[in-house]
């Protein structure tokens, strides 16, 4: 079950945390994966070597998603070298967080450029060869704080609720083609993103927790590597909260 052997797959934003559990468990379902990374290029090697150290295939792509054109580029060149571009995760997400009154105009177009125009020019470049195959899977990366809102994430809410409106939108334009479309939204999870937010905030998200602990990538990979899946053919525009019942 869920197994993905010949697919091609882009994960962006692969090289750490959450992107780098779903490079290793697509791969280890027998996908060939692309690690996407911006500036860490060892961090993304070291993926790919400890993919392919356990028999999986991966190769390293370095590109910022912020600029277009080199998004375009590299997903018009796996495609050609490969024959076929099966299913891009659009993971690659910053954040900046300030409360309201002190939050930056260019902070706000920072993480607009990367968590949704950055989204959306993966997602159409992805969407050619996949129309062309008429079969393909694109999974966005959003979050939780973009369903309930999060104090001090103003801007980080605002792109990761726009996500939401993308994934359906999209579903719509591509299901005539067989290309589902869906969303994940995670709640807190234990990676470099979080690593750095104080003791008390940390404690205060593990008590709105129902399921009593912090989530792992690999609780976001599983849902991912399912909704890459033939099984899943018949689900799109959907999304789905891995949150550990923080936000019902
Ligand atoms: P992370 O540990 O900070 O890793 C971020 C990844 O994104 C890195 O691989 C980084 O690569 C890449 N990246 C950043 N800017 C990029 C750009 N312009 N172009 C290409 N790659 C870029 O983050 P994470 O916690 O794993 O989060 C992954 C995704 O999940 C994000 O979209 C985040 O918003 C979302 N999310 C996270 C949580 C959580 O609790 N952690 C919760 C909900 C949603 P480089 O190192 O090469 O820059």
């Amino acid at each position: 079950m869920f197994r993905l052997d010949g697919r091609v797959a882009l994960v962006t934003g692969g090289s750490r945390g959450i992107g780098r559990a779903i490079c290793e468990t697509l791969a280890k379902a027998g996908a060939e994966v692309y690690v996407n990374y911006a500036k860490g290029e060892a961090a993304a090697r070291e993926v790919c070597e400890a993919i392919r150290a356990a028999g999986g295939k991966a190769e390293p792509i370095g590109f910022d998603v912020a600029d277009s054109k080199a998004t375009d580029e590299a997903i018009a060149r796996i495609s050609k070298e490969k024959g076929r571009f099966d299913v891009l995760v659009s993971n690659a997400g910053i954040s900046i967080d300030q409360l309201l009154l002190r939050f930056k105009d260019d902070d706000l177009d920072k993480m607009l450029a990367v968590n949704l125009k950055g989204a959306i020019a993966s997602a159409r470049a992805a969407i050619r060869p996949m129309m062309r195959a008429r079969w393909g899977r694109i999974v966005f990366i959003s979050s939780v704080v973009g369903e309930m809102g999060n104090a001090g994430q103003v801007g980080y809410a605002a792109t990761k609720a726009a996500l939401l409106g993308v994934t359906k939108s999209v579903a719509k334009e591509y299901a005539s083609r067989s290309v589902t479309v869906n969303a994940i939204t995670p709640g807190f999870i234990e990676t470099d993103m979080t690593a750095s937010l104080p003791a008390e905030v940390r404690e205060q998200m593990l008590k709105a927790t129902p399921l009593g602990r912090i989530g792992s990538p690999a609780d976001v990979a599983a849902a991912t590597l399912y909704l890459c899946s033939e099984e899943a053919g018949f689900v799109t525009g959907h999304v789905l909260r891995v949150n550990g019942g923080l936000y019902l």
